[in-house]
């Protein structure tokens, strides 16, 4: 699986995967003497009964439409070579539905299961605080425009000014000693005593 589509998976969740409501196929249960002749999975599987009586949902189960079409959903993430040596039937695909228990929960426990569990978790933190960088960032590029906005507004407002009153933008000499260093400059100078914009940004001139 590509990293991007991991990516992205996880950021969606499991859930969307799952196929809870499909249709589950009854599965022929071999041999003669048992006494149901099919076994189907069900909703309920989906979920685990905690001892406080609350439920939980299995994110790793998910139902694809293949011929076992139980999965573990972590697996399918996260491992890239299929020669595992501990074939966990989670990861070849489940329809003994005679055998979910205990063969779920022993899937659950087992290690191959938990570190990908380790894997998804690291990197759904990761895509985490990634978000909250970005948004930071996003937070600083914005204030910065913002800056650079208001400023622009009021040395338009300026020019607009001088050019209506018919005044000379520049003077004799425009260097920090010059006692008149022209109408623009003076008149930000002068705006900069009271505007907030022009205070906070240092353009006392
Ligand atoms: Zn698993």
């Amino acid at each position: 699986m590509p990293d991007n589509l991991r990516t992205d998976v996880i950021k969606q969740g499991s859930e969307i995967y799952q196929n809870l409501e499909w249709p589950f196929d009854p599965v022929h249960k071999p041999g003669e003497n048992s006494k149901g002749q099919t076994r189907q999975l069900t909703k309920s599987w989906f979920n685990k009964k905690l001892p406080s009586g609350e439920q939980i949902l299995r994110k790793w189960m998910v139902y694809s439409h293949e011929k076992k079409p139980l999965f573990c959903f972590r697996y399918k993430l996260f491992d890239k070579n299929d020669n595992q040596t501990t074939k966990s039937s989670f990861i070849t695909g489940f329809n003994s539905w005679w055998k979910l228990n205990p063969k779920v929960s022993d899937h659950k426990k087992s290690e191959l299961h938990i570190n990908n569990l380790e894997k998804w978790k690291t990197l759904e933190a990761r895509l985490l605080q990634k978000k909250t960088i970005d948004a930071a960032h996003r937070d600083v590029m914005e204030r910065e425009k913002k800056k650079w906005r208001d400023i622009l507004h009021r040395l338009l407002n300026i020019t607009l000014f001088l050019a209506k009153q018919n005044l000379p933008f520049r003077g004799h000499s425009e260097d920090f000693a010059s006692e008149n260093r022209g109408n623009f400059l003076e008149l930000v100078s002068l705006l900069s005593n009271y505007d907030p914009v022009f205070k906070e940004h240092g353009l006392q001139l």
